[in-house]
């Protein structure tokens, strides 16, 4: 059974990388009907605190990545790190190591010197025949992992096909610091173990751990699991995506108004491909998501996309559960959502909306105070001939069963008995009862402001 994972270190929110990553993991489990868990490195004391843990919680949670299994947090698995550590030791495929800091950085320029890769140079590596330095007694040792020095370590990654690594390359790598704390790679491999983990998708930044976690999860006779090593997302302008480019946390685009159905789909087309498709549901993204159509280039972010993807999810929403999405948003700017049926509001809107924001921006006209039309376009559009029309329309409307239909006839009654042209008419109302010259349709905006409201402004102008 398939059983991904995805394992994000606490940073203070949950980035886009990361969440396309955690989608990718969640898919892919899915689609096979296999686990997807949510394990938390944690163990990056000064940066993962509760809020960064709780962070990345929300945004999971606001994308609908549900973990089968978890949270698990490293910090609770310390006891399970020490134990691999002393079965290393016991067992001879790890080592203590007594060189200090400073010596390990002397090997390393050392190497440097003779044009080498910078690397520990194996003296306390244990091996048959050879006599170990004297062990210093004001030192506490690291456990290294003995690596192997021969021979090769590769595996066909998942997305950019066969990569090897020379062992020759791999030094010994620290297992466990002086103070017997485990070290990064090494608790990834444990758990990758303990949660039998078969595939892992991450992030291209790791390409360079994997051959060491490989090694070590050979020498623990554990199983290795496939690797699908995922290209990083850039900018439009090609540069990593960062901060400069806009919001890089996945609840800021809550907070600016994208729907987190609209945000998985475009996060999956970021680097993963079915055809031609551009908009999929969740369904349709569990059902085709594969690793062969992971791309091997990097992606780009493209806002303008996001924005039509975003677009389009809004117009299809269901009328009702727009109306409550944006409701919080109109209250934000004083609006009142108890004045207009919000669902009626919503279905005139929300064709033109990228955003929830630009949705309760336009939902103002409906649920804010009345900004009567300034002087300026009072005088342009409410002239003396179009104030007797718009008298003429007002009180035809006051008997008027208040529909759209009834409206728009009424509308169309007035251009013909007064010879006038359509925006003859709609433009003074608008002005009248708007305070603007563009407003989405005239009779759909008078229908959901009401009668009573329509009436106290045409006759207050
Ligand atoms: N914790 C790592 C990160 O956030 C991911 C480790 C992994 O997926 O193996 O970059």
């Amino acid at each position: 059974p398939v059983r991904t994972r995805f394992a994000p270190s606490p940073t203070g929110f949950l980035h886009l990388g990361g969440a396309r990553t955690a989608l990718f993991s969640w898919a892919y489990a899915r689609h096979f009907g296999g686990t997807f868990i949510l394990r938390v490195e944690d163990t990056d004391l000064e940066r993962s605190t509760p809020e960064a843990v709780q962070a990345i919680l929300d945004g999971m949670a606001w994308l609908g990545l549900t973990p089968d299994e978890g949270p698990f947090y490293q910090m609770q698995h310390m006891d399970r790190y020490r134990e691999v550590v002393a079965n290393m030791l016991a067992d001879g495929t790890a080592y203590y190591c007594y060189s200090s800091p400073a010596e390990v950085d002397e090997m390393r320029e050392r190497a440097r010197a003779k044009g080498q890769k910078p690397r520990y140079d194996g003296t306390w590596r244990p091996e048959p025949g050879k006599t170990l330095p004297p062990i210093p007694s004001d030192r506490k040792p690291v456990v290294r992992f003995k690596s192997p020095q021969e021979g090769t370590t590769g595996w066909v990654d998942m997305v950019k096909g066969p990569i090897t690594f020379d062992n020759s390359e791999l030094d010994d790598l620290v297992i466990a610091r002086p103070d017997g704390t485990p070290t990064y790679n090494f608790c990834v491999v444990v758990d990758d173990w303990d949660m039998r983990i078969t595939h892992v998708l991450r992030g291209d930044d790791h390409v360079n751990n994997t051959p060491r976690q490989i090694t070590i999860l050979r020498a623990l006779g554990a199983p290795v699991p496939e690797y699908g090593h995922v290209p990083m997302i850039l900018g439009p302008d090609g540069e990593k995506l960062s901060k400069r480019h806009g919001a890089v946390s996945v609840m800021e685009y809550d907070r600016d108004g994208y729907l987190p159905e609209a945000m998985v789909n475009y996060l999956a087309r970021l680097g993963w491909s079915h055809g031609d498709d551009e908009l999929f549901s969740r369904e349709q993204l569990v059902a085709w998501f594969d690793s062969q159509h992971l791309s091997k280039s990097a992606a780009q972010w493209d806002p303008k996309k996001l924005n039509w993807v975003n677009a389009h999810y809004i117009k299809h929403s269901d009328d009702a559960a727009l109306a409550r999405a944006v409701a919080p948003r109109i209250a934000a700017r004083g609006g009142d959502t108890e004045k207009v049926d919000l669902t009626q509001v919503v279905a005139l809107l929300k064709d033109r909306a990228e955003t929830l924001e630009q949705l309760a921006d336009g939902a103002m006209l409906f649920c804010g105070a009345h900004t009567p039309a300034s002087p300026e376009l009072a005088t342009q559009h409410l002239t003396d001939a179009a104030r007797t029309v718009l008298k003429d329309f007002a009180t035809q409307a006051a008997g008027l069963e208040w529909n759209r239909a009834a409206l728009s006839g009424l509308i169309k009654a007035t251009l013909a008995a007064h010879g006038l042209k359509m925006p003859q008419l709609a433009i003074p109302l608008r002005v009248a009862v708007a305070g603007a010259t563009q407003t989405p349709a005239i009779d759909a905006v008078l229908e959901i402001l009401g009668k009573q409201t329509v009436l106290e402004r045409l006759t207050s102008i």
